[in-house]
């Protein structure tokens, strides 16, 4: 995703409405996550299929799972469930502290899970499920339970496939009929509107990516904007890390988040930008590049956060600069690096953290935790501008290649792409690269001259 700023006035200086919904504005109470919920160490959800009613505002999700110590147990927490069934048989839906548990016959290796349910609508404020107030839903980071029975831990990877009815026939409900790939159960969304759909092309591997904008404002003048060096971009990642995990058709959502309408989220196939940065071409390129790392690998910790942050705003520049799109390197530095290196903006995305706290895994309070902010994004975006300027730039892509090919479809850590690049290191640069991993990661000071050294390309 994207954070934009609070403060400042400017395009991107607002952010979104996220850290405000976390930091402001509260949640209800009968949802949010459970830590003690779903899942046995063993528990795999394989496939999730969504049958949404967004105007009865009901569900039929079936599951298709691998048991964990003879039971399933799915995060429910924001849902009325009327039915479910296991492999056919009707059994009892009993929820305790927001998690359904279903004993699962032992002898077989995956059951077929299928629970009818009643989801809630949220407000724009609580920014968490299904609002239709926005025609959007928003269910990251572990939220998926306000919308479908679900296992909100980042290591259960799931395939997607939907349907979306109930649906005002004047408007389009924009959502992939089949995910393709193991992504995080965050990435599943939908997106209502009055959608008009502009082929951007294919890359050269065969992806027909596509934008979806809104009539209001200059809706086709900003998908065009936004998206000019998109396809190219996308081509780029698919070129250079490895093939696309989410199908042969993707594309950007124009979304409305209301009055805090900056950034996006990576729902792929079809990531959502928000309105007010639907013209970026930085925004867009982000979100794309969440099907490479956030989604098509995922973090196993919330602590390897600058694993889906920091390599995908790098990765996102470094495209934009292979295809001839815009610099966005000065964009970085001095909107976000600077002030989160000064320390006093007073803006609680800008805020400075050490971005590579991993001694622990999910034990911190992700939402209320500093590395919710940009600084992963930049701190991270650096480390790797500076490792390529030591080693090279191709080295680096190499590397993040050979990381995503070992990786997709599962969860990493960021001391796994560490032990990649360095493997790539004469013994020399690897000490030298320990020093960045200090300087940029490990460290809460920023390093020294940091804004020269991560505008500045030494090659
Ligand atoms: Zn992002």
């Amino acid at each position: 995703m994207i954070l934009r700023s609070l403060c400042s006035p400017l395009r991107f200086s607002t952010v979104c409405a996220l850290l405000v919904t976390a930091a402001c504005s509260g949640k209800g109470e009968p949802v949010g996550p459970d830590d003690s919920a779903a899942g046995a160490a063993t528990q795999d959800i394989l496939t999730t299929d969504l049958a949404l009613d967004l105007g009865a505002l009901t569900g039929r999700a079936t599951l298709v799972v691998r048991p964990g110590a003879g039971k399933v147990t799915l995060d429910v927490a924001g849902l009325t469930l009327s039915r479910v069934t296991v492999d056919g048989t009707e059994v009892a839906a009993d929820v305790v502290d927001g998690n359904l548990s279903v004993a699962a016959p032992g002898s077989v290796d995956t059951v077929t899970v299928v629970v009818d349910y009643a989801f809630p609508t949220r407000t724009p404020a609580q920014f968490d499920g299904w609002m239709p107030l926005l025609g959007v839903s928003f269910i990251w980071p572990y939220y998926c339970s306000n919308l479908f029975p679900c296992n909100p831990a980042l290591e259960d990877g799931v395939t997607f496939t939907m349907n979306v009815v109930g649906v005002d026939p004047a408007l389009t409900a924009v959502f992939p009929t089949n995910t393709y790939g193991d992504g995080p159960a965050y990435m599943a969304a939908v997106a209502v509107g009055d959608y008009t759909k502009l082929d951007l092309g294919t890359t050269t591997a065969g992806t027909a990516l596509h934008a979806w904008y809104l009539p209001e404002g200059s809706g086709l003048e900003d998908a065009r904007a936004g998206t000019a060096h998109l396809v190219g971009a996308f081509d780029y990642f698919e070129q250079t890390y490895g093939p696309y995990a989410f199908g042969p058709d993707a594309g950007t959502v124009e979304v409305d988040w209301g009055s805090d309408s900056w950034g996006g989220m990576e729902h792929h196939p079809y990531f959502h930008v928000a309105k007010f940065d639907f013209d970026d071409e930085e925004a867009q390129v982000h979100e794309a590049a969440h099907g490479w790392f956030g989604d098509g690998v995922r973090v196993a910790c919330w602590e390897d956060f600058v694993l889906s942050e920091g390599t995908t705003t790098y990765i996102a520049a470094h495209a934009l600069e292979h295809v001839d799109g815009p610099n966005e390197w000065s964009y970085y530095v001095d909107d976000f690096l600077t002030p989160i290196c000064q320390g006093h903006s007073g803006d609680p995305t800008l805020v400075n953290t050490i971005v590579l706290p991993d001694e622990t895994c999910n034990e911190i309070d992700f939402e209320n935790d500093a590395l919710w902010s940009l600084a992963p994004y930049m701190k991270g975006a650096c480390f790797y501008e500076e490792v390529a300027d030591l080693i090279g730039e191709d080295v680096v892509d190499d590397a993040i290649r050979e990381f995503y090919a070992a990786h997709v479809g599962k969860a990493a850590r960021m001391q796994d792409m560490i032990d990649v690049i360095e493997s790539k290191a004469s013994p020399s640069d690897k000490a030298a690269i320990e020093g960045l991993i200090t300087e940029w990661l490990r460290t809460l000071e920023c390093p020294q001259d940091y804004a020269n050294r991560c505008r500045t390309h030494q090659r």
